[in-house]
């Protein structure tokens, strides 16, 4: 390596460059003004410049006191190549004094039918360090062997393909990774594209980047107002908007209207035919979607669905629990509901939305680990750990489904000894009832109605045979939640479910079985605590606002 060369990369080393460039209608437009962006930069700790233009390059050789790499952009017709396309135009970009030209070596067919290796020759005569922007491994590879000093990723995305795991609007540290661990003891690759924030800019160097390039995120304002207003505009629109919220249980099923704040309006409930079928289901929950829409002044933006189940988040459909219906999991139901309504379907873990209903109920400051734990059929639990839902692959969460008895009872789920087979609204209604229906009968006539507020009520007459029974399973409840404890810690947990109706006494209740004291209270949404949170979560997703609850 020559002594050059040497310097220069040791002055770049670790560093962060900064792209100092607009386009020609831009307001930025001139050299001096690039160049006071460039004196910023620097001032904060640029080590390098990136620019274009040989006008602006001239500027910044005469006043800056960092490497600069230089390119020009210009655009060909028989080619997609425009980053210091030809031989000529390196040329011009080299006359400039630059201490790097940075010039595209993708495979793309460039202008005149050039060929890089004798544009990378002729720069070489010249001793001018050169810099490949490319857009894969291929063409890394292709360009270190053409003895180009520095390569960048600067062109992932915009060749045409994009690479495995990058994504629009994310660096691709794929690329990254790859170009380091194949050709990094042979060229300097430099990360760049994408970078938007201080943290990826650390993992890029982490990846073994040898230094980082940051353009819009710095100095291009316009970029950056845009993308602030964006995220405003959804905002304000999602303020305005309203959603359906359906929560589909297994015994029954909840829909309304649900306003931005979580306000509730046209609501429907109806027993749920799952005996039919999950298609019979969904028709009858379209009719009922329907009979909403009828009735709603303002057109619902989405529809939000709290199943119970393991609902995966990018396929939007339950993939995995207890099947409520033969053809329940792996149905389509968003898409049955969305092409008969016209409407985009959200499908949501049902504990899942009702823990995030209930966490927006919350003042500022909200809690950083936060727990839904619901007793209805079985046990739901929803966690959301700095503003986000735990969602794992679908299946993160299920305090349900951790075995509290080795060898204990058979859970749907096909696991033995599940904490829902030992505690649940549905189990305290089958042991009390059963002592109800015998023994107690004549004494509690006329609660003979097996429903939860009979439960609630026989709780509340403190029968020493009931409270033992009520007791006996609040010892598993109390196990599962020390359990989360143990693992998440959390700052506060919600009892939801039609059982933390109960209050008071429910709390107390496991607030004395608890070895670790945890803020818990009772749901403030209750029964609707499911469709609130599937319908204000079907809205964040519809505007793609993310994390404005934090
Ligand atoms: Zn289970």
């Amino acid at each position: 390596m020559s002594s050059h060369k040497q310097s220069l990369l040791s002055k770049i080393r670790g560093g962060l460059i900064v792209s100092c460039q607009a386009e020609a209608n831009e307001p930025l437009n001139s050299p001096e003004i690039l160049v006071a962006l460039a004196k910023s930069a620097i001032s904060s700790g640029a080590v390098a410049i990136r620019a274009e233009h040989p006008d602006n390059l001239m500027a910044m050789k005469q006043s800056l006191s960092v490497p600069v790499i230089g390119l020009l952009k210009r655009k060909y017709s028989d080619s997609e190549i425009y980053i210091t396309p030809t031989i000529a135009d390196a040329i011009e970009v080299l006359n400039t004094g630059v201490d790097i030209v940075a010039i595209d070596a993708t495979l793309r067919r460039r202008p005149n039918a050039e060929n890089i290796a004798h544009i990378v020759q002729l720069l070489k005569q010249r001793n001018a360090l050169i810099m490949a922007d490319i857009s894969s491994v291929a063409e890394g590879r292709r360009a270190a062997q053409l003895g180009f000093d520095l390569i960048g990723t600067t062109l992932s995305g915009y060749t045409g393909e994009i690479n495995r795991g990058a994504s629009e609007h994310l660096p691709d540290f794929e690329l990254l990774s790859q170009l380091v661990g194949e050709l990094g003891h042979q060229v300097t690759v430099i990360a760049e594209g994408r970078i938007w924030t201080p943290e990826q800019a650390v993992e890029a160097l982490r990846l073994g980047a040898f230094a980082v390039v940051v353009g819009s995120a710095i100095t291009r304002p316009h970029h950056i107002s845009r993308r602030f207003q964006e995220k405003i505009t959804a905002f304000q629109q999602l303020r305005k908007s309203t959603a359906i919220g359906v929560d589909l249980g297994g015994v029954k099923t909840a829909l309304a209207s649900v306003t931005a704040d979580g306000l509730c309006d046209h609501l429907a409930v109806f027993p749920t035919q799952w005996k039919k079928g999950t298609r019979e289901v969904a028709e009858s929950l379209i009719a009922a979607i329907k009979s909403v829409l009828k009735k709603s002044v303002d057109k619902p933006q989405a529809i939000g669905i709290a199943a119970s189940g393991r609902v995966d988040p990018k396929k939007n459909i339950v993939t995995g629990g207890v099947a409520l219906a033969n053809d329940y999991l792996g149905y389509p139901l968003s898409d049955h509901i969305s092409d008969a309504i016209g409407l985009p379907v959200y499908l949501e873990n049902d504990a899942n939305a009702a823990a995030f209903a209930e966490f927006e109920q919350l003042h500022y400051p909200r809690p950083d680990r936060f727990a839904l734990i619901s007793i209805g059929t079985g046990i739901g639990c929803g966690i959301i750990l700095n503003g986000k839902l735990l969602r794992g692959a679908g299946n993160a969460a299920e305090l349900g489904h951790i075995c509290v008895e080795k060898n204990g009872l058979k859970c749907g789920c096909g696991r033995k000894g599940c904490l829902e087979m030992y505690v649940s609204r549905k189990k305290l209604q089958e042991e009390v009832f059963k002592i109800v229906t015998s023994d107690y009968k004549q004494r509690l006539h006329p609660l003979s109605k097996e429903s939860t507020d009979t439960l609630i009520e026989l709780i509340r007459s403190e029968d020493s045979t009931i409270l033992s029974i009520f007791n006996r399973q609040l010892d598993y409840l109390a196990c599962g939640l020390e359990t989360l404890h143990h693992i998440v810690e959390p700052e506060q947990v919600v009892i939801g479910g039609e059982i933390s109706r109960l209050g008071a006494p429910l709390l107390e209740a496991i607030n004395q079985k608890l070895y670790f004291p945890v803020k818990i209270s009772t749901s403030q949404l209750g029964n609707n605590a499911g469709l609130i949170g599937a319908a204000l979560l079907a809205l964040k997703r519809h505007f793609r606002i993310d994390n404005y609850y934090t």
